[in-house]
C-alpha cells in the first residue's frame, strides 16, 4: 500500500483554508534566503504556492553572500516585532561563513514555524506545547491520518539530524513507541531495519534501503530526496519494497506533508495572537 502524502496534505490544506477564510486578516510567512541555491528556489516557490492556496501571504527576503550576519539578525529582529508576520524561517542550507545557530535562535520562538530554535526543541524534549519541526510533525500526522498504530511499535529511524531524526524520535516516544535511532556509525543496519514495525529513512542516499532489509507488512516512511539525472528518488527502493510493505512515495509522500505543517504552524501562531488580542 502507498501512503499518499499529497492526498493527505490536500485534505489538511482544505481544512486550514476554511479556517483562514474566517480570519479578520491574512496570516503571513517570511522565508529568508541567504546566498544562492537552485534547489532552495524550488522549495521557496512551492512553499509560496502552498501558502497562497490556503490564504496565507508568503514573501521571501533575500540576502546576498556579501551581507553581514548583523544585517541578517537585525532583519529577523525587525520581523519579530512586526505583528502582521506569523512565521519566520531561514531556508537551508546557508553559507558556512554564517553562524546558523545564532541566526535561527534570533527568531521569536512563537514565530519559529520550522521549530528549530532552542526554545522549541527544548519544549519538544520536555513534552510541552511549542512549534514542532515540520517534517517530523508531518510524518506523525500522516500515520495518524491512515490510522496506523504507533503505541508499542518498534520504530527505527535512520538519520539523527536536528531537522528530522532527533525531533522525530521525541515525537514517537510521546506516542509510546519504542524508538531506535541509527546513523552512519551503526553497524549491521539491516539487523535494525528488519525488526522495524515502522521504519523512517532520512539519510539522503538513493535506494539505501532494499527489499531484503525490511520486515514484511511494515510501514516505511521515506524522507530522502535524491536528485539523479533530473529525477527524484527516495532513500528506499520503492518499486520493489512496495510489494511487501506500506510505504510513502518520493515524490508525493513526506514532502507535501512538510510544507503543510509549515502552514499549520503559521495558522497556530495567528490564532494564539488573536487570543492575546482578546485578553488585552
Ligand atoms: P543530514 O543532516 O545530512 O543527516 C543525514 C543522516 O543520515 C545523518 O544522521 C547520518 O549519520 C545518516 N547517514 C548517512 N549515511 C548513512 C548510512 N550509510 N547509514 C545510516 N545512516 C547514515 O540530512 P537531513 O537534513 O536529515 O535529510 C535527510 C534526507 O531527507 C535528505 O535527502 C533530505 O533532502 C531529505 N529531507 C526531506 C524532507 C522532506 O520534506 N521530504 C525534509 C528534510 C530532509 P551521521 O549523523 O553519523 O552523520
Amino acid at each position: 500500500m502507498i501512503l499518499d502524502g499529497k492526498m493527505c496534505s490536500s485534505k489538511l490544506k482544505e481544512a486550514l483554508k476554511n479556517e483562514v477564510v474566517a480570519f479578520p486578516s491574512r496570516p503571513k510567512i517570511i522565508d529568508i534566503q541567504i546566498g544562492e541555491n537552485a534547489a532552495s528556489e524550488i522549495y521557496i516557490r512551492n512553499k509560496g504556492k502552498a501558502a497562497n492556496s490556503v490564504g496565507i501571504d508568503f514573501d521571501c527576503v533575500r540576502f546576498g553572500v556579501e551581507s553581514t550576519e548583523d544585517e541578517i539578525i537585525n532583519k529577523i529582529k525587525e520581523l519579530n516585532e512586526d505583528e502582521t508576520i506569523n512565521g519566520i524561517l531561514v531556508q537551508m542550507p546557508i553559507p558556512d561563513k554564517y553562524d546558523y545557530k545564532k541566526i535561527i535562535n534570533t527568531i521569536n520562538p512563537s514565530k519559529d514555524v520550522d521549530g528549530l530554535t532552542y526554545v522549541n526543541s527544548g519544549k519538544l524534549l520536555n513534552g510541552e506545547d511549542g512549534m514542532v519541526s515540520c517534517t517530523p510533525a508531518g510524518i506523525i500526522e500522516l500515520l495518524k491520518f491512515y490510522n496506523i498504530d504507533i503505541a508499542s511499535k518498534n520504530v527505527v529511524i535512520i538519520g539523527r539530524s536536528i531537522l528530522v531524526g532527533k525531533p522525530l524520535s521525541m515525537l514517537f516516544l510521546k506516542e509510546n513507541a519504542t524508538v531506535t535511532v541509527c546513523h552512519s556509525k551503526t553497524s549491521n543496519l539491516s539487523y535494525f531495519t528488519k525488526n522495524a514495525d515502522i521504519l523512517v529513512v532520512a539519510v539522503g542516499k538513493k535506494h539505501l534501503i532494499t527489499k531484503d532489509m525490511v520486515k514484511e507488512n511494515s510501514v516505511i516512511i521515506d524522507v530522502g530526496i535524491n536528485r539523479v539525472d533530473d529525477k527524484i528518488y527516495g532513500d528506499v527502493d520503492l518499486e520493489n519494497v512496495k510489494d511487501i510493505a506500506t510505504i510513502t512515495p518520493v515524490p508525493g509522500g513526506v514532502g507535501p506533508m512538510t510544507v503543510t505543517m509549515l502552514l499549520y504552524n503559521t495558522v497556530k501562531n495567528y490564532k494564539e495572537n488573536q487570543k492575546k488580542l482578546v485578553l488585552k
